[in-house]
């Protein structure tokens, strides 16, 4: 997964896109990157690692401009046998100008995309599907917006896109709208980001999101909306995932509050695979707490307690490239709190289980403590098949759900009982259930972006 923050018209750009690309962090960990521009120059900074260990305030201060785009990723299927730089923002420079990209999804026809242009004499400087829509970009005439529709024509799959030129910035949203960006306002200045959490940081008022098929055109004057043609033909595929796990709880995404969605669905799944009579229910800090904490609302299936405490200084386990290293992440990242464990029947709550790497060790952990029982509750259905648009679940075989049945899941964990909320249950928690993707737990790829490729490994 990705974050971008674009910054328009305000001073101190480069410092409000550290603070917001900061406050996104949870959405990719590996690497960040930022262009800004005075108006006539591109001044960029890229590097491995987290925000703050990429950035400090000398290379800030060499960022100079009222206009700033920033980037976060993670590394995916395409880093692998790659031996270049895929950091982003790309960036491309013709004569005295240059055009800045950066991009959350994924494209699920960029290999047949770049096959094209390399025929056609690109040259490709990253193995990012990112740089497929900067080529098309380049190669087109007209207005940027122009340029962006005709670049886009033709483009399968998800796509949120910040792109960033001398004198303007553009932002669209892929018509299925399967990642958010939001828009902000502050002082005169326009604010562009992944989660409306950057916000809170940014000191900005949330103005709204990003529609799919949107284009925002901001100069130092003006700001205008138009849109791309109706690719998917009104069809919606909002990522439920981003709901259910990726988003901060104090975000407003896809229309919904996430910390309301999760507190709900924690109720949801309460009601249809309680734990009647037990003495606590403990969360998976911190993506679950929300989740835990409706459970527990009735007090019928236990009273929620934070049972398990979260080490922040660790990162995200699962982002972490390796199955060593997210082995150790996860003893290092939780510590449990003896009190709530001995002798108790415990709900144990996660949001989902994917590999199966943090579930058995949690539970070993509350063994050794001596708890009496410990029933295991997922606030999703099982992941059965890879994501092609962007979040890195690349291979069938990785996914546990995929490879093992639930009773040899169970065993594997080692619970006294494990449940998955429904596919039906979470569709009845939106008003508008057909607008959101459920591929990875389906295995049914939404028409309109339908891979086209092997995009993801099986
Ligand atoms: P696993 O330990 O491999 O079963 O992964 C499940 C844990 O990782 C849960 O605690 C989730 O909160 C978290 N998680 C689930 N899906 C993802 C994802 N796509 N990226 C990162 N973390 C995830």
């Amino acid at each position: 997964m990705c974050g971008i923050v674009g910054i328009a018209n305000a001073a101190g750009a480069a410092e409000y896109t550290y603070v917001g690309l900061h406050a996104i962090q949870h959405r990719a960990i590996e690497y960040a990157g930022m262009v800004t521009t005075d108006g006539s120059d591109a001044f960029t900074h890229h590097g491995t690692g987290v925000v703050r260990q990429v950035f400090n305030q000398p290379i800030l201060d060499n960022l100079h401009g009222r206009f700033a785009l920033g980037h976060i990723r993670y590394a995916t299927v395409e880093d692998k046998n790659s031996h270049q730089r895929n950091i982003q923002p790309l960036i491309a420079t013709v004569g005295d100008s240059f055009v800045a990209i950066a991009h959350n999804g994924n494209l699920t026809n960029a290999d047949s995309l770049r096959q094209e242009l390399l025929n056609d004499g690109a040259l490709f400087a990253t193995s990012l599907d990112t740089e497929v829509i900067l080529h098309r970009f380049m190669r087109a005439s007209g207005t940027p917006t122009e340029r962006l529709i005709k670049a886009l024509d033709g483009v399968r799959g998800s796509y949120t896109l910040v792109l960033l030129m001398p004198d303007m910035m553009i932002a669209t949203v892929d018509p299925s709208g399967n990642r958010p960006l939001m828009l902000g306002q502050k002082d005169g200045g326009y604010f562009i980001a992944s989660e409306s959490a950057a916000f809170q940081a940014m000191g900005v008022t949330r103005m709204r999101e990003i529609e799919p098929r949107e284009i925002i055109a901001i100069t130092k004057d003006t700001i205008k909306t138009s849109f791309l043609p109706d690719w998917t033909a009104g069809v919606r595929r909002r990522c439920r995932f981003e709901h259910v796990y990726y988003a901060l709880p104090s975000s407003i995404m896809f229309g919904q509050d996430v910390a309301n969605f999760r507190l709900r669905l924690g109720r949801a799944l309460e009601l249809t695979s309680p734990t009647l009579d037990a003495d606590y229910v403990f969360g998976v800090p911190d993506s679950a707490t929300f989740i835990a904490y409706g459970y527990g609302a009735s007090g019928r299936s236990g009273i929620y307690v934070p049972g398990i405490l979260r080490n922040h200084y660790v990162g995200r386990t699962f982002i972490q490239g390796r199955q060593g290293l997210r082995d150790t992440g996860v003893s290092r990242k939780f510590s449990v709190v003896p009190e709530f464990v001995r002798g108790k029947k415990i709900a144990l709550i996660d949001d989902s289980i994917v590999r199966l790497t943090t579930m058995p060790r949690l539970v070993e952990r509350l063994r050794a403590l001596d708890a009496k029982e410990i029933h295991v509750r997922i606030g999703s259905p099982q992941v059965i098949s890879p994501c092609h648009y962007g979040i890195d679940t690349p291979t069938h075989s990785e996914l546990a759900a995929a490879m093992m049945s639930l009773d040899a899941m169970k065993t594997r964990i080692n619970c006294d009982s494990l449940e998955f909320l429904s596919l039906k249950t979470l569709r009845s928690l939106s008003s508008k259930p057909d607008d959101y993707c459920y591929a990875c737990w389906t295995g049914q790829y939404p028409a309109c972006m339908e891979p086209q490729e092997n995009a993801a490994p099986t």
